[in-house]
Formats: structure tokens, C-alpha cells, sequence
């Protein structure tokens, strides 16, 4: 019975690069916050594809959606105009309160086309002399994999032996608006920081230093983008983390949950002061922007846009946030939570993040760890109150020893 997943498993594994270091389950479909294995083993998912999945697996809504396009028509590229754009970017242009949407892909070239349009912004209209652009990046920052982005990365796994790198980023400590303040030269062209850093962890600033940021990128006539690719679209209980400050960037950078865990779908979002500076030919994607991915999108977005989505992450997120407190001193030295998402550091003694998911595995939950001995938690906001509260249960037990 157990043969046939560990014999997929290894098939897997032996033909792919080994850039990841998956847990040994081998999932054939899912529904909600359950993924079922080959064996037909259920688990409960507490990482919802990086909060790619934030409203569950195979959601009967997008589906429908998603089943209609491809009937219909999957892909004209950007060189044709489809019947699916315009609700797509009106939809979204309306849910970040902005004037413009430039459709992506991935999340990295998402950061990557924010880095463009900051530029090229800063050239064109702040008046920064020719390639002297500087963008302010935080420390622990995870933005993507491409060679520009990892180059301002501080986490050796994702930077190191990946070089040579672009110039033109200065690094500040993630927290610390003083510093950030101090780094504005009269070349900066924009502040590049994630409102809540999810691969650091789930690191949640001091209260105040969004709206600080916000202040100074005004005051220095800097463009905020917000890099909202993990934290935002419902996560953390707000449509945007930024929220939680009641601050709107100048730039939202958006990604996973966009395409509804179907397919691929990122964006920048801004006004046209902002993204008029690119004109034809000046930057594209063969994919950006396709029939089905503009259906999909367009579908999450009136989602988004009842709400209900975002209160069931506060909702939840309350339970979560009482559980896991409670843990501390108990296999626990530290949590934190916004929304539905949290982080959770380990007490090494108990043994390491991985340790702990590979436990929490046998008990049919699947998390995932990151830096060593921190585990986050990001259900699909659909869960079940009950089926939360039976994982975190099983967490408490293996943190318990
Ligand atoms: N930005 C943030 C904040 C992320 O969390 C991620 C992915 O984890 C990315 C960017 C990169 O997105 P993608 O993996 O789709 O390129």
C-alpha cells in the first residue's frame, strides 16, 4: 500500500534538478484545505501553495471559469486585443484603487517590471541622471529568483555563486525606518520592501513603519512599492497587508493567489502617472495578460471584492493567533501572526522546522519550514474552524515532543 507513493517519490526525484527538498508525499488531487495522496492518504494543507492557494483547492467558482475559457480561447499574446482584459484590469485597477494594471506572469517578473517602471519613472520624470537609479531594498527580503533580484538577497542559499550582480540597490534593515530614511539619496527611485516578509518568516514591522515609509517616499518624491505577492489578496485578514496601516503604495506588486492556484498570474498596480511612462515595445510578456489567465484573475478579484474572503482570514485568524500563543514554553519560543499566517519558531531542542513537518506529515497535516527552525502557517482561508483546530492540535502534539 505505502510502495506505490515512496516508488513515485523516487521517480520523481530522479530526474529533476534538486533545487527543492519536498517532504516525501506524492499528491494525486485536492479539494479545500485537503490534498489526497497516491495511496489516498488525506492531509491537511497548511502552506496553500505559498498563499498561491488562498481560496482552497480546485474552488468550484474558479474552476467553472477556468473549464469555460479554455473552451473558448486560451491565448492571443499582448500583439491582439481579448474579451477577457478589460474586466480583468478594470476589476483589479478598482480593488487596489488605482488607475492601471500591467498583467505578469510569475511574481519575480512581477518585482522585476516594478523595478523597470521605477526606473524608468525615475529617469523620465524625477530627472535621476542616466543609469545612476537607486532602489532601497530591505534585509531578509525575499523577492524572486531571477539574477536581479537575487542579487540584492542576504540569504547565501539564493544569492551566493549566482553573480555577477546588477547595481543600483542599497540594502537597509527590514524594521528600521530611521535607516531606511537615511538611505534616500536624490537618486532614489523607489523603495522596494514586502509589508510583511513571508519567507523571512512571517516578519511583521514595528507598528508605524509602513506609514513611515509611505511619509518619507512622499516627502523624497520615492515611489513606495509594496511587494504584496505573499501577504496580499485576503492573507492576512485586510485585501493588502498595507492595509493593516492604512497605507496605499504607489506601486502594489501582486502574484500567486491572483491566479487562484490555477494558473500563473502576477501584476503590477498603479497610476498612470506611474505606469505612462512605458510606451509600446518598451516591456511585455508573451503570457502576461492571456485570455485564461485574465478569466481566472478577474474571478478572484470578485471574490476579493465581497470581503468575505478577508473576514474569515481575521475570523480564523483570531483562533490561530490564541492556539499558537498558547504554545509558548511548550516546544515554542516565539509567534507571530497577522491574519491567517503565522509564523512559528521552533524551540531547537524539539528539533529542527523540517523535523517537526516531517512529524506533522505522519499525522496527516503538511507544512513547510523555512530559515532552519521557523514553520509557517498559511491554511487556504476556506478551512474548516474544525479542521484548523484538529492540525493545529497535531502541531501542538509534535512541538509537545
Ligand atoms: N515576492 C514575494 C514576497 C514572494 O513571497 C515570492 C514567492 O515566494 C515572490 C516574490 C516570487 O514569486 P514567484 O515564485 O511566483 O516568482
Amino acid at each position: 500500500h505505502e510502495l506505490e507513493g515512496s516508488a513515485a517519490f523516487t521517480r520523481s526525484e530522479a530526474h529533476t534538478a534538486h533545487n527543492y527538498h519536498p517532504l516525501p508525499v506524492v499528491v494525486a488531487n485536492a479539494e479545500g484545505a485537503f490534498m489526497t495522496d497516491v495511496d489516498g492518504r488525506r492531509y491537511l494543507d497548511l502552506l496553500a501553495g505559498y498563499s498561491a492557494l488562498n481560496f482552497g483547492h480546485s474552488h468550484p467558482g474558479l474552476l467553472r471559469v477556468a473549464h469555460e475559457q479554455l473552451d473558448k480561447l486560451t491565448l492571443t499574446s499582448r500583439a491582439f486585443v481579448h474579451d477577457q482584459f478589460a474586466d480583468f484590469t478594470e476589476g483589479l485597477a478598482a480593488l487596489c484603487g488605482k488607475d492601471s494594471v500591467l498583467p505578469m506572469n510569475t511574481g519575480a517578473e512581477a518585482v522585476e517590471t516594478a523595478i523597470k517602471v521605477s526606473r524608468k519613472w525615475g529617469y523620465q520624470v524625477k530627472g535621476v541622471p542616466t543609469d545612476q537609479a537607486e532602489i532601497i531594498v530591505a534585509s531578509g527580503n525575499f523577492h524572486g529568483r531571477t539574477t536581479t533580484i537575487v542579487g540584492f538577497s542576504d540569504d547565501p542559499a539564493a544569492h551566493d555563486d549566482f553573480g555577477p550582480f546588477a547595481p543600483g540597490f542599497v540594502t537597509v534593515p527590514y524594521g528600521d525606518l530611521a535607516a531606511l530614511e537615511a538611505a534616500i539619496t536624490p537618486n532614489t527611485v523607489a523603495v522596494l520592501v514586502e509589508p510583511i516578509q513571508g519567507e523571512g518568516g512571517v516578519v511583521i514591522p514595528p507598528e508605524g513603519y509602513l506609514r513611515g515609509i509611505r511619509a518619507a517616499c512622499t516627502r523624497e518624491n520615492v515611489l513606495f512599492a509594496a511587494d504584496e505577492i505573499q501577504a496580499g489578496l485576503g492573507r492576512t485578514g485586510r485585501t493588502f497587508a498595507c492595509d493593516h496601516e492604512d497605507v496605499v503604495p504607489d506601486i502594489y506588486v501582486l502574484g500567486k493567489a491572483l491566479g487562484g492556484g490555477i494558473v500563473p498570474v502576477s501584476a503590477i498596480v498603479a497610476d498612470n502617472d506611474v505606469l505612462g511612462v512605458l510606451r509600446p515595445g518598451q516591456h511585455g510578456s508573451t503570457f502576461g495578460g492571456n485570455p485564461l489567465a485574465c478569466a481566472v484573475g478577474a474571478e478572484v478579484v470578485r471574490m476579493l471584492a465581497t470581503g468575505d474572503f478577508q473576514r474569515r482570514a481575521a475570523e480564523l485568524g483570531e483562533m490561530v493567533r490564541e492556539r499558537l500563543e498558547g504554545l509558548v514554553g511548550h516546544g515554542v519560543v516565539g509567534v507571530r501572526v497577522r491574519g491567517l499566517w503565522a509564523g512559528v519558531d521552533i524551540d531547537p531542542a524539539r528539533g529542527s522546522g523540517r523535523e517537526i513537518c516531517e512529524a506533522l506529515m505522519e499525522r496527516g497535516v503538511l507544512a513547510k519550514d523555512t530559515h532552519g527552525s521557523t514553520i509557517r502557517l498559511a491554511p487556504p482561508l476556506v478551512v474548516d474552524a474544525d479542521d484548523l483546530a484538529w492540525g493545529l492540535d497535531q502541531l501542538a502534539e509534535v512541538v509537545a515532543g
